[in-house]
């Protein structure tokens, strides 16, 4: 499986590592043309407004949506997940407007902008290690939306057939089945379309 990180702005390394660990060939994404290579493409943490603003910039808005289109996962992380939300709280435009949620960003405010703790994840056996860094959260989501963890009872991971997002950084710890978990969504994708 090949596999891209959209290489435009944040943990773009960590996720490349966290894939190859996890089996896949890792490549960051700079161009669309890129894009034509790839089983799945992982959309990093970092900062969603400036993501969305440099998708804009280099046609990957319509690039990415296309991309779904064709029946190719996406796995959002942290500014990631906000990337993929069909809509954002407050005033702010969404990005992509593929899934069917309502993301609100630094949910957690000023005393627990960044925490660790271990999440149980619908279809992983033992809890993982998550690492929330200024993380959204999921507000809302539509009956196409699988809910696979919470956090203090609010949304933090979620599926929408072949859309995974997550509040927090799976790549940053060495646990790496958040991504095995992705590739095995883009090894079935392949094998439907095959
Ligand atoms: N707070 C960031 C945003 O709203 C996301 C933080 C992150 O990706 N670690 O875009």
């Amino acid at each position: 499986m090949k596999i891209g990180v959209l290489a435009l702005q944040g943990a773009v390394a960590e996720h490349i590592r966290s894939l190859e660990a996890a089996g896949a060939e890792a490549v960051a994404i700079k161009r669309v043309e890129q894009l034509d290579e790839l089983q799945g493409l992982v959309i990093p943490g970092g900062e969603s407004t400036t993501i969305g603003k440099l998708m804009r910039k280099y046609g990957f808005i319509d690039a990415i949506r296309q991309f779904s289109a064709a029946g190719k996962p996406l796995f959002g992380t942290c500014a990631g997940l906000i990337v993929l939300a069909d809509r954002i709280e407050g005033n702010e435009e969404a990005h992509l407007k593929l899934m069917d949620m309502t993301v609100a960003r630094n949910a957690f405010g000023r005393q627990r902008e960044s925490f660790e703790t271990d999440l149980d994840v619908k279809g992983i056996n033992e809890p993982i290690r998550a690492v929330f860094i200024r993380a959204p959260l999921i507000k809302e989501v539509g009956a196409g939306v699988e809910v696979l963890s919470t956090y203090n009872e609010e949304i933090v991971t979620a599926r929408q057939g072949t859309l995974l997002a997550a509040s927090y950084h799976p790549e940053l710890t060495d646990d790496f089945r958040l991504h095995a978990y992705f590739i095995e969504m883009a090894k079935e994708a392949a094998a439907a379309k095959a």
